[in-house]
This record gives C-alpha cells, structure tokens and sequence, in this order.
C-alpha cells in the first residue's frame, strides 16, 4: 500500500504529473527523502488555520521504533519504547502566527525530523503538536500538507513545463497568476529567456537549470501556492551575490506575515529570525533572538563567531559535543 500520498494526487489533473514525479527518482519535498510511516485517518477533519500557530509540546521521536522490516503492511506502525535512541528528545516551543523560527545546529541535531513531524511524515512517540489547536495527528493529511510550502536546497523539480512546475501545488492558476508568482521569486527573466519560455520542458531528460533557478522555481511555486506555513531550508549558494540578493529578498517577502519554519546553516540568514532554536542532539540548547544568542557565550555565539570570521575555529568543546 502506499503510505505517503501527496495531496496534488487526489486530484486527477494533476495525478499524471504525480506519477511522473515520483518516476523519476526526485523528491517532492526535499525534507521528503523517505516515506514516512503515520496512522493515517482518511475520515478527519480537515485542518483549519487560522492564525498559523504552531505549537511543539514534549515532543519526542525516535525513528527506531518504526518498524520498517515490513514495508507492504500499510498503516501499521510498530512503537517500541525500550531504550532506543531518541532522536528528538523532549522538544517544547510555540511559534506566534506569521512568525519566522529558525532552526540551527549541527547535522544530525535533528532539525529535518522536527519539521518531519510537522508534516506527518512520521508521528510522534510522545508529546503533540498542534497548529492553531488541532493536533497534527486529528486532521486530514491532505488539508495539513496543502497548507504548507516548501522552498529548499533539493527543491524538487519534476519533467515538465516550467509553467506545471510552478503551478504544481495550486489548481487553478491562470498564465498571469503564474507570472505574477515568477516574478515575485526573480525568475520570469530566465524564464523567458528559455527555449519555449514557460513551456519548456524542465527536469530530469529537459532543460537543466542552475542550483538557483530551480530554487526560484520553488520559490514561484510558494509564491503561488500562498501557504499558511512556510518551510525553508537553506540553499547552498551556487548563484552568485547579486543573485543571490534577489533570492533573498524574494524569500523575505515571502515569509513575511507567515509562518516560517527555516532550518538554516549560514546564520546571517536568519539573523532577523522572531526566535532561533539551537539543537544539539535533539534536544534545544540555546533559544533566543539573535541579539539574546549572543549574549550567551553558547554554541550560537561560537558559531556565529566562526561564520563571521572572528574566531577561527569552533572552540573543542563544541566540536566534541557535536560528534558525540
Ligand atoms: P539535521 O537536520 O539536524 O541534520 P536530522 O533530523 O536529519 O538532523 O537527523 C537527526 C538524526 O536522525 C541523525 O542521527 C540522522 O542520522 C537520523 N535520521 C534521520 N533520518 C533518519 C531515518 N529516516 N531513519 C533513521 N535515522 C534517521
């Protein structure tokens, strides 16, 4: 049985373009590198979003006890609580509607697997979470994953028009819609200057796009798609500086007013981020604003210290706590 269905596949039009999608050996969500297991209730609610805001309380998971020896089982979840790892540990915070989080720490902290959760690619062991009040687990997966966008480093593009690729996510978008939405994220100008412009074929067998114009394309795609919840995960920058200013600036008007959940990894980023939640072996460490991380003469700080080019090296404390 399939276990993850994107919602986009409900909806014959674009069930084709699903199919192809998952053909081909990308990923619809970057963070969606693997199918999740979930009870799913195909009778629930449908999520309701207010305010858009988003609450992790006592949140533990660990990914061990999914039983994955079974993959032709359908919902069936194995939960063993007996001393395996916990990949996140605990985990408590609130994020206020149309506020930015960011997520920092080292690879492996667990990051990808708080925003995992979030879209229920797997559930929690313990703890909820809950947008605008409603357990993640209570509502119908399809209305939970509609209402989030996604815009990241493996962001996904499949074979088709640049047109199917921006407007996969949203129904009913009409050609000047669309470009509204490319130019917003600073892509309608490589777009146009493409072969057959919004027709050309892109994705694996099409025309190859940069690093940053997929990224674009991604971001046309949030753009469009008018999320409640934003998902970021940082692009390595493969585009050069002027470029990457107007991605930048794209992204923060896309972010502004709505939820952003963003896992970064070069903290100037998100420096203006409302909170920073520093993980370190799944569990939050530091918490703050930028201005409150510091101060506090913590992994952030030193971090921050290294990537800005004030101290050479990551103190070996951290650099021992990080490989434990
Ligand atoms: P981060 O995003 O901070 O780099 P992740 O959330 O990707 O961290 O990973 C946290 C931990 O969970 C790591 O130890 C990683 O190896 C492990 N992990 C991630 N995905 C899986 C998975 N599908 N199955 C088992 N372990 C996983």
């Amino acid at each position: 049985t399939q276990q993850l269905v994107w919602p986009m596949a409900q909806f014959g039009q674009v069930v084709n373009m699903y199919q192809r999608a998952e053909a081909s050996s990308e990923r619809i969500f970057g963070l969606m590198d693997e199918q999740g297991r979930i009870e799913r209730d195909d009778d629930a609610d449908d999520l309701e979003v207010r305010e858009g805001r988003v609450e992790y309380d006592r949140v533990s998971f660990s990914y061990d006890t999914v039983d994955s020896s079974d993959s032709t089982d359908g919902a069936e979840t194995v939960r063993d609580d007996s001393g395996s790892e916990r990949i996140i540990d605990d985990v408590s915070f609130d994020v206020d509607g149309g506020e930015t989080v960011a997520l920092v720490g080292p690879t492996g902290a667990g990051k990808s697997t708080v925003l995992k959760l979030l879209l229920r690619l797997y559930d929690v062991d313990r703890g909820t979470i809950r947008i605008d009040g409603q357990d993640v687990r209570d509502v119908s997966l399809s209305s939970l994953r509609q209402s989030m966008g996604y815009v990241g480093q493996q962001s996904f593009l499949f074979y088709g028009t640049v047109e199917e690729n921006v407007t996969y996510g949203t129904f009913d978008a009409s050609r000047e819609e669309i470009i509204e939405a490319a130019k917003a994220a600073e892509a309608h100008e490589f777009i146009q200057n493409l072969p057959d412009g919004y027709d050309t074929m892109v994705g694996e067998r099409g025309v190859k796009l940069s690093g940053g114009q997929r990224q674009r394309v991604a971001i046309a795609r949030a753009v469009l798609k008018d999320p409640d919840i934003l998902v970021l995960d940082e692009a390595t920058s493969d585009v050069d500086t002027e470029t990457e200013m107007l991605i930048q600036r794209s992204i923060d008007d896309l972010t502004e007013n709505r939820t952003t959940f963003a896992i970064a990894h070069r903290l100037s980023t998100i420096k203006d981020a409302d909170q920073i939640l520093v993980l370190e072996d799944g569990s939050i460490v530091e918490r703050g604003t930028h201005g409150d991380l510091l101060e506090n003469d913590g992994l952030y700080s030193h971090l921050w210290g290294v990537q800005a080019g004030e101290i050479d090296e990551l103190p070996q404390e951290f650099i021992e706590r990080a490989q434990r």
